[in-house]
């Protein structure tokens, strides 16, 4: 009998696995993992509550240059720590795990010392996050919930007298968002909370200090706030420039994304893609044209004449009031197209839930995934559909466009199925490493839903429809820019004239995804770079994954095998997959 695919696969992962010899003494890594963790959080309250540890909500950080010294101090602490465990003498997954572990102590270290984002970015500091996710999270009772934020919230005036004095020479960019999401904050400390209170099981004297410290806490969130527009309205302040520059932005690079593949061989492999995707969309645009353009005169040019065809395929929409139905019939099609063609096992890892969006994710996104916290995994994973109808008529008509018929279907196999939401689910049931889970790996997330889309394209998703191409490479195209832009931006010096030619001549964007991408460029680094890389390497490693199994090849398998590895960096997923000697092709 020829063994499985998967089979086969768990055979070479074996092979690789080093087996500890009679003297080493096996480290039981999973403990030290526990213990590591537990002490990171404690560092690290703010991360604890954003992965919903529910311990060490009550300590607030104050940002003074002590506490950066202590959490260096820490982080070269758990280094030695980690180093006296041999990564040789681990399974392959838990040698990703210690490399993981490693990349974050690391990547602190350079930013305290080298990138120094602590002096230029006022948006670092921040109450009212962490403040909302203790309100919202189930992790304790109310009673307890408001506990800890009355004593998180004790120290909001050093708090943010030390972010001011860490604060050395801000960028402009970095200073209008503090005060733009510090503004957002004090909603958290409005009405909502004050009910909260008011229901809580807790005695009145207790109830009158939360009272009090959040009085000081607006207090304290208003005065960062002036201070900030103070020093914008200075005009003989300094201000840093939000372009990082290619040495930082290589480094960067190197922490976040986790890649083989350098960000210079990333923006040339994203240019030479732009190129294939015009070539692509030209002959769809022209194959569309009788049909959809009739006798109108085609422009000359070959950009010109596919941004035509796209704003005419765009009046093809939903109305705002089926938008919710409409994806809830996509999921339904989507989920029997998977089974059909047999491309995942379809159990309990694809149970979306589709809801609206609750009022905290809104913005001017139409729908969005929502990932289980790591450590509450039986909450679900939320596709979120926006609420069209508290939105200005403009604006939806606008959003309605950019997400017509054939991207809200592109939008829905990114977000949920089998993007974010189905690789959420993999990560919190068929992983169980907590490392990989709050570590998780933004190229490989992203990566993977870019992934998805490209993949239900080969498998004959919609028919194959011209216009679904069509919409397909102009997505594509998307993602192209971003890496390009991003590159374009923090090492190649471009101007907002620069980025503006790509976005709207070179991928088709509508204005007011232009000036949101370009303000979302100059506001992070390397993000934008992650979804283009993370999809390469994917294709990549599929690639090499199916000349390595021959005949035994099954895209199935592909797909089951790489989501149990966890949200790692996708070339350590290529080090489990692939035997020994295959993993230097690319
Ligand atoms: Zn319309
Ligand atoms: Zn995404």
């Amino acid at each position: 009998m020829k063994p499985t695919p998967l089979a086969l696969l768990i055979l070479l992962a074996a092979c690789q696995a080093p087996q500890p010899t009679d003297q080493t003494i096996p480290v039981d890594f999973a403990v030290f993992g526990e213990r590591f963790l537990d002490a990171f959080w404690k560092q690290n309250s703010s991360f604890a509550i954003y992965v919903g540890y529910g311990k060490y909500y009550d300590e607030l950080t104050v940002p003074d240059s002590a506490s950066f010294a202590l959490n260096r101090q820490f982080s070269l602490r758990w280094l030695d720590s980690l180093q006296a465990i041999d990564p040789n003498l681990l399974t392959l997954g838990e040698h990703t795990s210690w490399l993981m572990i490693e990349n974050e102590l690391r990547r602190t270290l350079w930013r305290i010392d080298t990138l120094q984002d602590q002096h230029w970015d006022p948006s670092l500091y921040n109450i009212g996050g962490d403040a909302w996710n203790i309100l919202t999270q189930p992790y304790a009772p109310l009673a307890t919930r408001l506990r800890d934020l009355s004593a998180r919230i004790a120290t909001a005036d050093a708090y943010y007298t030390a972010a001011m004095g860490t604060l050395q020479k801000p960028t402009r960019e970095h200073t209008e968002l503090a005060i733009t999401q510090n503004t957002g904050s004090l909603e958290v400390f409005g009405k909502d909370l004050e009910d909260s209170i008011a229901k809580a099981d807790l005695p009145v004297q207790e109830k009158e200090l939360l009272e009090e410290r959040i009085a000081q806490a607006k207090s304290a969130i208003n005065g960062y706030i002036a201070a900030l527009e103070t020093l914008l309205a200075d005009s003989t302040a300094q201000f840093r420039s939000p372009q990082l520059g290619q040495p930082l932005f290589d480094q960067k690079f190197a922490y976040e994304i986790v890649s083989d593949l350098t960000p210079e061989q990333v923006y040339a492999k994203a240019l030479a893609r732009e190129q294939e995707c015009h070539r692509e969309m030209y002959r769809y645009a022209n194959e569309l044209w009788p049909e959809h353009c009739g006798t109108l005169p085609k422009p000359a040019d070959s950009l010109a004449l596919i941004a035509t065809m796209i704003d005419t395929l765009s009046r093809h929409h939903v109305a705002p009031a089926h938008l919710f139905d409409t994806i809830n019939a996509q999921l339904d099609r989507i989920t029997h197209f998977i089974r059909e063609k047999g491309l995942f096992d379809l159990d309990s890892t694809a149970v979306v839930h589709v809801r609206l969006m609750p009022p905290y994710a809104g913005g001017v996104t139409i729908a969005s995934a929502e990932f289980p916290l790591p450590y509450q995994k039986n909450t679900p994973a939320y596709y979120n559909v926006a609420d069209l109808g508290r939105k200005a008529p403009a604006e939806v008509e606008s959003a309605l466009r950019e997400y017509n018929r054939w991207m809200l279907q592109i939008l829905t196999i990114h977000e949920a199925i089998p993007g974010h939401c189905m690789q959420g689910g993999y990560a919190a049931r068929k992983s169980p490493d907590m490392v990989k889970a709050v570590f998780a790996n933004g190229a490989m997330v992203e990566g993977w839903a870019d992934y998805g889309e490209q993949m239900m394209m080969e498998n004959g998703w919609d028919s194959g429809a011209p216009e679904m191409w069509l919409m397909y490479y102009k997505w594509k195209m998307r993602e192209c820019a971003n890496a390009i832009l991003d590159r374009g931006i923090h090492c190649l010096g471009w101007d907002e004239a620069q980025a503006r030619d790509l976005l709207v001549r070179r991928a088709f964007q509508e204005e007011a995804q232009v000036q949101e991408k370009y303000r979302r460029a100059l506001l992070t680094q390397v993000q934008l770079s992650s979804y283009f890389t993370g999809s390469t390497e994917i294709l990549a490693l599929r690639e090499a994954w199916k000349e390595a199994l021959g005949a035994q090849y099954d895209l199935k398998a592909f797909h089951e095998t790489f989501l149990a590895q966890g949200t790692a960096p996708v070339k350590y997923i290529r080090q489990a997959l692939l035997p020994q000697g295959k993993n230097d092709e690319r």
